[in-house]
C-alpha cells in the first residue's frame, strides 16, 4: 500500500481491529464505515481521489495504537458533520453519545480555519487546545487525521503546504511527543521538515540513501550476534534495528554540532523480551558481548518515568568501534511505550489497570505520614504525573510552551529563558496585567515583562511549580539558600543528639585515637557527607567536607583516608532525610531506594514546619554502602539533608 493508501475494505479494517479487540463493537464499526462512505460519495480529494480513503485511512492509523471502538468510529466519521449535512444530532442518534462527542470535538477543531498567519499563531491555537483537552482520544483522532493529511500534501499549494507543515511541526509533533506515540511524532516531523527545509531533507536523503546499504549490513550483524547470544542464554527475544528519523538525525547534527556520519553511524537496536527478569539477562548478555559506555546506562524498569515508560537503555561499543543505542523491553512495556497514552485506555478494566491501581494502592500505605486529606490530593496528583498531565500555554508569537498542571508565569518565564525568569517582574495573561502567582491553564496567552533590576523573591519559591524554576531561583538566591540549609542541617543534628563524640566515633581511619580526631568548624560534616581528613600542625587529625573550600589551603601531603563507619545492625541501615514538603518527592526517593535490590523495611516520619523528616529503615545488598545511597538520595531536588542514623 503506497503512504498516500487507498481505501481499506471494510473486511480489512475490521480484521486489524479484532487483531488487537476481540471486544469491539464491529456492527457499530461497520455502520460507521458505511454512513461515512455513503455521506462523502460524492467528494473528492486534492489527489482527485475518492474522499472516503482519507477518514478510512485515519481510522487505520488509529488500529496502529490499538484503538478503542469509539475512536475508529469518530475517525471513519470525523468530516461527515464539517462536510455534508449531518449533524452532531444524528450521529448521536445512530451512533450514540460517546461517539457524538468524539465526533463534536473534532469538528470544532475542524471548523477553525487559519486565514493568515497572524491569526494563527495564538488565539486559534488556544481555540483548538480548548477543544480537545476534555477527551485526549479526540487528540488521538486528530493527530492521525494530520499524519495522513501530511502523507498528501503533496497536493496542496505551496503556500498552504509550508503553513500546514509549520503548524504540524510547531504544534502536532510536540503533542504526539507528549502522548508518547513516537512513530506518530517521527512521521510527523519528517514530513514537515520536507516542506520547511526542503534543502536539508534532500541532502539528508541523499546521505542516508548512500550510507544505507552499509548500516543496514552492520546492524543486521549485530542483530545476528546478539540473537545467537540471548537464545544460548534461553532468552527468547525479538531483535531489530530501530528506525532513524531524518528529522531527529537532523536535530541531532545541530544540537551536538556533529556531522552526518557521527550521528547516522549510531545504531540503534531493541530488543523485546517476554518477562522482566529477561530484561536483566539482555542487558547482562550485551555487556558481555560489548564494552558498555560509561554513564550510558538508565534503568526505567525498576524506576519507570513519570509517565510510565519502562525500558533498560544502554550504549556499547561494538565491532570496528561502532555505537550500539540498545533499548531493552518486555512486550509489555514496548506496547506502552509505542502507543503512548493510547495504551492507558485500551487496557481499561484488564490486567495493567489493576497494576496501576495497586501502584497507587502501595503509594496510599506509604502515604500515612500526612493527613488523608492531603493523601488523597497527593494521589490525584500522582495519577496526573503518571499521565503526564501537562498545560499547554503560549508565548505571544505563539509559541507553545508546556508545563505541569499548577504552572505559574514565574515558571512559564524560566522555561522560556533563564534570563526572562531571573528578571521577570510583570505578566500579562491574554492581554490582562495578572500577579506572578497567577495559575496558568492550557491555551493561555503569556507574555513576561523583564526589567534588567528586577530579581527573583524569595516569596517565589512558595508558589512556583516546576523543579527547574525552584533550582534556578535558589540558585540565584544563593545565600539565603545556604543558610537555610545550614540551619536545617542543625536542627536535625539537634533532634538526633548526635554528639560529635558520637560522629567521630563513626568514622573509619587508621588513626590509633579518636580523641586525636576532630570534626572540623568551618563546614561542620555530618554522617554522610563526602569527607576529607588533614594532619594539623598539632598532630591531630581536622575532618572537612569534601566541598569545604579552606581545604585548598591545606598540604595534599597531610591528608588521611577517613571513610564513614556502617553501624548496621543485621545489615538494616536508617537514612534520614530531610525534605521540602513537595508532591511527589517520596515517590521519588521511594524510586531511588528501589533500585540497586535496596528493600524498605519502614518508613517514618515527622513534621517540621514547612519539612518533613522521613526515616527510611534499608536492608540494602552486600556490595552497596550507605554512603552511596546517601549521595543519591541528597541529589534528589528538595532533599535539604540526608543522614545515617542509628
Ligand atoms: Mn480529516
Amino acid at each position: 500500500m503506497s503512504k498516500e493508501g487507498s481505501v481499506i475494505p471494510k473486511n480489512e479494517l475490521i480484521e486489524a481491529i479484532n487483531g488487537y479487540n476481540p471486544n469491539a463493537d464491529i456492527k457499530l464499526i461497520e455502520e460507521a464505515y458505511d454512513f461515512a462512505s455513503e455521506m462523502h460519495k460524492e467528494q473528492k480529494r486534492a489527489s482527485g481521489e475518492p474522499y472516503f480513503l482519507h477518514p478510512v485511512q485515519v481510522a487505520g492509523l488509529l488500529t496502529q495504537l490499538n484503538a478503542d471502538s469509539a475512536t475508529i468510529c469518530a475517525a471513519l466519521l470525523h468530516d461527515v458533520v464539517e462536510d455534508t449535512n449531518v449533524s452532531i444530532e444524528e450521529i448521536k442518534e445512530q451512533f450514540g453519545e460517546e461517539v457524538a462527542g468524539l465526533v463534536e470535538g473534532l469538528t470544532k477543531i475542524e471548523s477553525i480555519h487559519f486565514e493568515s498567519r497572524d491569526d494563527y499563531t495564538a488565539e486559534n491555537l488556544r481555540k483548538v487546545l480548548f477543544a480537545t483537552t476534555k477527551d485526549i482520544r479526540v487528540m488521538l483522532v486528530k493527530l492521525a487525521d494530520r499524519l495522513h493529511n501530511m502523507r498528501t500534501l503533496k497536493f496542496k499549494s505551496p503556500e498552504k503546504q509550508k503553513l500546514i507543515a509549520e503548524e504540524t511541526m510547531n504544534i502536532y509533533a510536540p503533542i504526539a511527543h507528549k502522548l508518547g506515540i513516537p512513530t506518530f511524532k517521527g512521521e510527523l516531523e519528517d514530513l514537515s521538515m520536507k516542506f520547511i527545509l526542503p534543502k536539508e531533507y534532500e541532502a539528508l536523503k541523499n546521505n542516508i540513501d548512500t550510507k544505507r546499504g552499509a548500516r543496514e549490513h552492520a546492524t543486521t550483524e549485530f542483530i545476528d550476534i546478539i540473537k545467537t547470544n540471548l537464545s544460548q542464554h534461553n532468552v527468547d527475544a525479538e531483535v531489530y534495528g530501530r528506525a532513524k528519523y531524518f528529522y531527529s538525525i537532523y536535530r541531532k547534527m545541530k544540537r551536538d554540532s556533529k556531522d552526518f556520519n557521527e550521528i547516522y553511524d549510531l545504531i540503534a537496536i531493541r530488543i523485546i523480551v517476554k518477562t522482566i527478569p529477561e530484561c536483566y539477562t539482555a542487558l547482562g548478555v550485551v555487556h558481555d558481548l560489548f564494552k558498555p559506555m560509561p554513564g550510558r546506562f538508565k534503568d526505567y524498569v525498576s524506576v519507570p518515568k513519570a509517565n510510565g515508560y519502562q525500558s533498560l537503555h544502554t550504549s556499547v561499543v561494538g565491532n570496528h568501534g561502532k555505537v550500539l543505542e540498545v533499548q531493552i523491553r518486555s512486550e509489555d512495556m514496548e506496547h506502552l511505550a509505542e502507543e503512548g497514552v493510547a495504551a492507558h485506555w485500551r487496557y481499561h478494566n484488564v490486567e495493567r489497570d489493576k497494576k496501576f491501581d495497586k501502584k497507587i494502592e502501595w503509594l496510599k500505605q506509604l502515604l500515612q505520614w500526612k493527613s488523608d486529606a492531603n493523601a488523597k490530593d497527593f494521589i490525584e496528583t500522582l495519577k496526573i504525573d503518571l499521565f503526564e498531565k501537562e498545560i499547554v500555554v503560549f508565548t505571544p508569537k505563539g509559541t507553545p510552551i508546556s508545563l505541569p498542571e499548577g504552572s505559574t508565569p514565574v515558571d512559564f518565564a524560566f522555561e522560556v529563558h533563564t534570563n526572562v525568569g531571573l528578571h521577570c517582574s510583570k505578566t500579562e495573561i491574554n492581554g490582562k496585567m495578572v500577579p506572578l502567582d497567577t495559575l496558568l491553564q492550557s491555551g493561555d496567552i503569556v507574555n513576561v515583562v523583564t526589567q534588567n533590576n528586577a530579581s527573583p523573591s524569595r516569596q517565589w519559591l512558595k508558589f512556583i511549580k516546576t523543579s527547574k524554576s525552584r533550582s534556578k531561583i535558589r540558585k540565584a538566591l544563593n545565600i539565603e539558600y545556604d543558610h537555610d540549609h545550614k540551619a536545617a542541617r542543625k536542627s536535625e543534628l539537634d533532634d538526633n543528639e548526635m554528639s560529635e563524640a558520637a560522629l567521630l566515633d563513626l568514622i573509619k581511619t587508621d588513626v590509633k585515637k579518636k580523641s586525636q580526631m576532630k570534626l572540623s568548624k568551618c563546614c561542620g560534616p555530618v554522617h554522610g557527607d563526602d569527607i576529607v581528613a588533614f594532619y594539623t600542625k598539632d598532630g591531630k587529625v581536622t575532618v572537612h567536607k569534601a566541598d569545604c573550600p579552606n581545604i585548598h589551603a591545606l598540604d595534599e601531603n597531610k591528608k588521611v583516608e577517613v571513610s564513614w563507619r556502617l553501624k548496621g545492625d543485621e545489615g538494616i541501615v536508617k537514612i534520614r532525610a530531610m525534605i521540602d514538603d513537595r508532591v511527589g518527592i517520596l515517590s521519588e526517593i521511594l524510586g531511588m531506594i528501589s533500585q540497586d535490590g535496596i528493600s524498605v523495611c519502614s518508613i517514618n516520619s515527622n513534621t517540621h514546619k514547612e519539612r518533613v523528616s522521613v526515616t527510611f529503615a534499608l536492608r540494602l545488598p552486600e556490595n552497596l554502602e550507605p554512603e552511596q545511597l546517601v549521595i543519591k538520595i541528597r541529589n534528589i531536588s528538595d532533599v535539604v539533608a540526608v543522614e545515617i542514623v542509628n
